[in-house]
């Protein structure tokens, strides 16, 4: 029999942090942190004191203060805190679809002679539909992966389709189905003896996962921040390029803030030297400082101890779903995974929605996938206990 959950929450150093989010809800358990994270009670205050005081008090004045350095140092504290990232590589902008155009187009263009984009069949929709779209304008061919969904794209599997012809190789870290993680130090490694580039997707791993960009010689990157960073809904996205490939990138929309004087309003356009080339326009001010706020959160209770407890809870998870005989289509050994544990049902958009009815919130994903999100900063053990006797009950035992 599984542990009970009270003793697990007792044993819990993070434990303390579930009081930093504003839990005001009618919910039995929210096991969708990963698709939109909690809100912190940190965040609330700070949006609320910025709309009053500093878009309120300092009106125009507020850009040249202090909001146009923005996208850079808060990139770079989130680059710091959880991406290994030294500063000048990392800027918040836009939506994670928007910047992995963007990458797209700055990555083919640091390998003019290659002509192909390598993308994996099980990647989120956003990814590939960028991909071919990229490639159609740039007269490139895509190649894709087709793999096995839980054991995900392996070396060997890439190491198969790599060619002379292959200029970038777009990658999630966590597959957002089965929640898989990949082995990026092994793979980027793999695709640069290749003579290929790397773009990762870190939407699902970003403060959830330690990441180690820089170390691990890691090209582009990119991710949202409101999953696991509770960003809120909407919250801007962040890019890295690394500090070698940024002379050599551009990328196609270059608008005022890319160019390198934002306020000299040039007759022509020249790019920024630095991180900032990849800006476009007016950033969101308060999306970028919930961002900083969800950054904080993460970094004050530490990647280490959030890995920890996230390996903690899917384990939990996994043996209380196996005591229940459901399927999982998930890796078993723990460091294989990400923060999500997901379910394979004949019913499971039934069983979402009666979940949901019952107060419990988990992910459908077409056709017969349900996500388990468990977000170790917000998500108790309790809380994760309570939301899987549910899901238990509707789906009935294994025929
Ligand atoms: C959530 C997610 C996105 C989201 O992209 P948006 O532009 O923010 O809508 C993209 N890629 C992956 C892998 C994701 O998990």
């Amino acid at each position: 029999m599984a542990t009970p959950s009270d003793v697990l929450d007792r044993a819990d150093p993070l434990a303390g942090f579930r009081e930093r989010f504003l839990i005001d809800d009618d919910l039995v358990a929210y096991l969708d942190g990963n698709s939109l994270g909690r809100l912190p009670a940190a965040t609330a205050d700070r949006l609320a004191s910025f709309v009053r005081e500093e878009w309120g008090g300092r009106l125009i004045r507020g850009w040249e203060e202090s909001w146009v350095a923005l996208p850079v140092t808060v990139g770079d504290e989130l680059g710091a805190a959880l991406l290994g990232a030294a500063a000048g590589q990392t800027v918040i902008a836009d939506s994670t679809s928007v910047n992995i155009y963007k990458l797209l187009h700055a990555a083919a263009g640091v390998r003019p002679d290659r002509d192909e984009i390598l993308i994996d069949a099980t990647n989120f929709p956003t990814d590939r539909y960028l991909v071919e779209s990229v490639a159609a304008s740039r007269g490139m061919t895509v190649r894709w992966l087709e793999p096995d969904l839980v054991e995900n794209v392996t070396v060997e599997l890439l190491g198969g389709a790599l060619s002379d012809r292959t200029a970038v190789v777009v990658l999630s870290q966590v597959d957002y189905r089965s929640g898989t993680l990949l082995d990026l130090p092994a793979l980027t490694t793999r695709i640069h003896a290749a003579g290929a580039v790397v773009i990762w997707d870190l939407c699902h791993s970003v403060g959830v996962v330690p990441i180690e960009l820089d170390r691990d010689s890691v090209d582009f990157a990119v991710g949202c921040t409101y999953k696991y960073l509770n960003g809120g809904p909407g919250a801007p996205a962040f890019m890295y390029v690394a500090a070698r490939h940024l002379a050599a990138s551009s990328q196609p929309i270059a608008g005022w803030w890319s160019a390198a004087d934002l306020f000299a309003m040039s007759e022509t356009y020249e790019a920024a030297p630095s991180i900032r080339k990849m800006l476009s326009g007016t950033p969101s001010v308060p999306g970028i400082l919930a961002v900083q706020e969800g950054v904080r959160l993460v970094a004050e209770a530490g990647l280490a101890a959030i890995r920890r407890k996230s390996e903690q809870l899917t384990a939990y998870v996994v043996e209380l779903l196996d005591e229940a005989g459901m399927e999982i289509v998930t890796p078993r050994e723990p460091a294989l995974r990400g923060s999500h544990v997901t379910v394979r049902h004949p019913d499971a958009r039934r069983v979402s929605v009666e979940m949901t009815q019952q107060g419990v919130v988990p992910d459908f994903r077409e056709p017969d996938l349900i996500r388990l999100g468990l977000s170790p900063l917000a998500t108790s053990f309790a809380e994760a206990a309570a939301g899987v006797a549910v899901l238990v009950e509707l789906a009935g035992p294994r025929r």
